[in-house]
């Protein structure tokens, strides 16, 4: 059982001038599952491999439990790693199962043991004498995720596992990791850039920046509905959340051609301050004919979603919003909407949630 803590991690490649993640701070309970998202480059191998001791953070403490683990090497761990491209070797499944315990002080017959159960958890038994680089990609997955399993390992880290498998092998891989996190209490963390990956694998997620930084780590529900950032809103969610820039006035917000008028809220902004009004495409009000209360705007795009889901691309001047409808609603060139205070998440001008 290892519970991770990351303190105040940073790392840099090139001693200092850029820095792949800055003042991280983490913590992965025991047994759990978490995935780790956010675009290409914002860090998240660096994280695993500073968690599996493959590099020393530049600042920062990661503890196991609570022992200071900073400065252990990979094999003091107990962590396995899985990659995008699994790496097996040139031998038979049984072999490669076996490999990780050579040099363990076992009997042979515990080691066969631990190995026929671990095949038998990923459904890979009837393979065990097949050459394993021979097998498709997703059952080299699974001998490779096989390997860390017989090591006993407490944590496994999994960069990008899925990416490079047939897409529908996928989803049977994804529910085999989150059996096995569950039945046998490894705490799995899942590098991807894939937010329904992330979502539906993590029971925590840490959304990372494009520049290294910890923007929020939650639930998928805190995630979705309560973004601490604006590039999170925007990130998460098919499309993501509109952004709508604007000024703080008495009232509420000018955001141009029209205002966003205030009843229950209250903005801790000044008048006059630059405020970004978030609003998920499902949460804007559609009407088809002129309505009190509604803001005119032109359609632009209608994108069929299938299934009686429309996403509208529309317009007002500058303001571009995108509204999900699941009315039929062909030809149409002309809504109005309004945005239901209920729903809008305040960001200032740097990103970050204020109300
Ligand atoms: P991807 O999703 O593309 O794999 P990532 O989120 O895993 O990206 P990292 O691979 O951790 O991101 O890279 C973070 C930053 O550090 C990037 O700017 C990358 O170019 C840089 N970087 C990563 N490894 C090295 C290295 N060995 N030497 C120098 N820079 C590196």
């Amino acid at each position: 059982m290892t519970k991770i803590t990351l303190e105040n991690i940073s790392h840099s490649y090139d001693g200092g001038k850029t820095w792949a993640v800055t003042d991280i701070n983490l913590v992965f309970e025991s047994g759990r599952r978490y995935a780790l998202l956010g675009p290409s480059g914002c860090g998240k191998t660096t994280i695993l491999k500073i968690i599996c001791g493959a590099l020393r953070p530049t600042k920062g403490q990661v503890y196991f439990n609570d022992v200071n683990v900073t400065d252990y090497p990979p094999e003091r761990r107990n962590v396995a790693i899985v990659f995008q491209f699994p790496v097996v070797y040139r031998m038979s499944v049984l072999k490669n199962l076996l490999f990780p315990l050579m040099n363990v002080d076992i009997p042979k017959t515990e080691k066969l043991k631990k190995a026929y159960h671990v095949a038998e958890l990923l459904g890979i038994k009837n393979l065990l004498d097949k050459p394993a680089h021979r097998l498709g990609l997703a059952d080299k997955q699974r001998v490779s995720i096989g390997r860390a399993l017989v090591r006993d390992v407490d944590v496994i880290l999994l960069d990008e596992p899925m990416s490079s498998i047939e897409p529908d092998k996928r989803y049977e891989l994804k529910r085999l990791l989150m059996e096995i996190s569950k039945d046998m209490k490894k705490t799995m963390i899942f590098v991807t850039h894939d937010q329904t990956e992330a979502l539906t694998f993590g029971e925590k997620i840490a959304v990372m920046s494009a520049n290294g930084r910890l923007l929020q780590f939650g639930t998928f529900e805190e995630i979705y509905h309560s973004p601490a950032h604006e590039f999170v809103g925007f990130f998460i969610g098919f499309p993501g959340m509109n952004i709508i820039e604007g000024r703080v006035i008495k009232e509420g917000v000018d955001l141009g051609p029209f205002k966003l008028t205030l009843k229950e809220r209250k903005l801790p902004l000044r008048i006059g301050e630059e405020v970004k009004v978030g609003i998920r495409p499902e949460h804007v009000r559609i009407a088809l004919s002129q309505t009190e209360g509604y803001i005119p705007f032109d359609v632009v795009y209608m994108e069929d979603l299938g299934r009686r889901s429309t996403i509208l691309h529309l317009r007002n001047q500058n303001v571009l919003i995108k509204a999900r409808i699941s009315e039929e609603v062909a030809g149409i060139s002309k809504v109005w909407i309004k945005i239901p205070e209920e729903y809008v998440i305040f960001f200032d001008r740097s990103g970050r949630r204020v109300a």
